[in-house]
């Protein structure tokens, strides 16, 4: 569905699996934003032919963090297209791998980008990168200021909040987090899950329930 100007949402609404949302910007550059999981792809690749493109013309693929129902189908990219992620999530995957004795060489995710807290300008596009731990320890938000649109990954949805219980997740870091977002001016806000919340207002009254009702839980 088209969302904004330049802006798609391709929205996981199947209640018999569980998935990621993923968005598309169309720039230039073309990004996209957590394709989900691998064998789900397909809804991807769907997605973008009506809008007559394919994976190959993306130009960068974001994922929020490394659960795989976001990132695992990083791996459908190729060169030229680059991939990225936070670099806090990477470290803390290869950590968890190593610990666990799994070997990381050609399985593990190699994303080209490592991104860090600050400015990220792709092409003629200005985000910001928030690294917003609590879901998971490295989790990325992208607030594209020229839209106030914020992705949100897993950290914030419609009426809801993160899990915590995952490995790496911390409740009081995620409020943490949550707060941090609700300081920014956001018109579109585009969680990792469910549905997209459109306008100021809605959005504010968005934090504002989260943090009065889901504060209490973490
Ligand atoms: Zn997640």
């Amino acid at each position: 569905m088209k969302i904004a100007e330049k802006l798609h949402g391709f929205l996981w609404r199947d209640q018999r699996a569980n998935n990621g949302n993923t968005y598309f910007i169309e720039g230039p550059p073309r990004i996209l934003i957590d394709p989900g999981h691998r064998h789900l792809f397909g809804r991807v690749e769907t997605e973008l032919a009506r809008l007559a493109l394919k994976p190959a013309h993306m130009d960068i693929v974001v994922a929020t963090h490394a659960h795989p129902d976001h990132l695992e189908a990083l791996s459908q990219f190729r060169e030229p297209t680059l991939t990225a992620l936070g670099r806090e999530e990477y470290d803390f995957i290869r950590g968890a791998a190593r610990q666990a004795g799994w070997d990381w060489g050609g399985e593990g995710p190699e994303p080209d980008l490592l991104l860090q807290e600050g400015e990220l300008k792709l092409g003629e596009l200005r985000f910001r990168i928030l690294v917003t731990p609590g879901h998971s320890p490295g989790s990325i938000c992208l607030y594209w200021e020229d839209q106030k649109a914020l992705f949100t990954g897993d950290v914030l949805f419609q009426q809801g909040l993160g899990r915590t219980d995952l490995p790496g997740g911390n409740g009081a870091m995620l409020k943490e987090s949550i707060r941090r977002l609700a300081a920014l001016e956001v018109d579109i806000l585009l969680p990792g899950h469910g549905e997209v919340i459109m306008g100021k207002a809605a959005v504010q009254a968005n934090f504002r329930m989260v943090e009065d009702y889901w504060f209490n839980y973490i």
